[in-house]
């Protein structure tokens, strides 16, 4: 896979352009259309069962350009969520008993009021979870104390390591990607995060670096804590990802012509149950500008809540957004296919 260095947006590709991604996957069905797959098996609509998650992607900004990247996030995109629209966040986010706010971009930490954000979340006493690409620690000596501040607010980490080794860990995210990361999760492991009884958690992602469905979880959990032992790093638990056909992914499976190879892996490995536990059920995605979504596959889509759900966040309403309906193309494959498929790792 070769690396990308500008983000879809920058190159002029029209698949920067979520309607024309919405349309490429719409005109593009394998068989059974996601809505009739959902039909067949009794599940559709697919409805919300609340909100335990509040993921807010705080911009689209990042040090990386990774070739997979569902948001064609890169240091050229300069969308960033406005300490407004966090305050925003933090107004819908009181008075409620959501539990978790989940906190990814772009490299979040390059967001000027990421710090401010995460205190006054944890002053709430709400769980903070951050998807931190590891290298963003080693990119400039402004984050290099990431790890400190971490842990004085007992921030989860969740970050993404594709793989054990530099030559499939770069070929995905970048030249030199493996190494920093490497260091970055020695950085964390020092202020204790992934190390028994610290009470801080450290979770790797890890997706295919291709068009292939990913392997058993728990095996690849065991695999990487062994092979990441050489380097002496613990990390708590390991989710595997699927990729699914959004964004600079899609450019991936069409410029290869593997966009209907891969759909059809993806619709045959359908799964009910993986369908019954899709995240976006549980949980709300809150994009760069306020506008809210069922997930953060359906932000880079612009793919808004159902129209008898708000929007914005400045119009929210948690008893209508709890009883929602989802919005489903196509990408929902993505995550109902084998094991299943989340921020979290597999479903069923
Ligand atoms: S996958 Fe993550 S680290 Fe890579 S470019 Fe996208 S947002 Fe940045
Ligand atoms: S892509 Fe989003 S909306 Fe579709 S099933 Fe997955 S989480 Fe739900």
């Amino acid at each position: 896979m070769k690396t990308a260095t500008l983000s879809l947006q920058k190159r002029g590709n029209k698949l920067a352009s979520p309607s024309a991604q919405v349309d490429f996957l719409s005109h593009t069905s394998i068989g059974d259309s996601f809505e009739e797959k959902l039909q067949n098996t009794g599940i559709f609509p697919l409805t919300a069962t609340g909100v335990d998650i509040f993921q807010v992607n705080v911009g689209k900004m990042c040090n990386q350009v990774c070739k997979h990247c569902h948001v064609d996030a890169g240091p050229d995109r300069k969308e960033i969520m406005t300490r407004e629209t966090m305050q925003l966040c933090l107004d819908a986010l009181k008075g409620t008993d959501i539990p978790t706010v989940d906190l990814t971009g772009g490299a979040p930490e390059m967001n000027p009021n990421f710090r401010w954000f995460v205190e006054e979340l944890t002053a709430m006493g709400k769980h903070v979870l951050v998807r931190c690409n590891l290298t963003i620690i080693l990119a400039n000596p402004k984050y290099h104390d990431l790890p400190e501040f971490f842990k004085k607010h007992q921030v989860e980490v969740v970050s993404s390591l594709p793989y054990f080794t530099a030559r499939r860990t770069d070929a995905q995210r970048g030249e030199g990607v493996f190494e920093r990361s490497i260091k970055a999760l020695q950085m964390l492991n020092e202020v204790g995060y992934g190390k028994e009884g610290s009470g801080l958690t450290l979770n790797l992602v890890y997706n295919p670096t291709g068009s292939f469905l990913p392997g058993d979880q728990a095996g690849l959990e065991t695999e990487f804590k062994r092979r990441l032992k050489t380097y002496d790093i613990e990390f708590n638990n390991l989710f595997a990802i699927t990729n699914l056909p959004v964004s600079r992914f899609l450019e991936y499976l069409v410029d290869n012509d593997q966009y209907e190879s891969y759909m059809e892996k993806l619709v045959n490995a359908f799964n009910p149950a993986a369908a019954m536990g899709v995240m976006c059920r549980n949980t709300l995605s809150i994009g760069w500008d306020g506008y809210l979504y069922d997930c953060d596959f359906n932000q880079m889509l612009d793919l808004k809540l159902e129209p008898n759900a708000p929007n914005h966040i400045k119009n929210f309403d948690l008893g209508k957004i709890n009883n929602r309906e989802i919005v489903i193309n196509q990408h929902c494959f993505g995550c109902t296919a084998g094991a299943g498929s989340s921020c979290g790792g597999e479903t069923a």
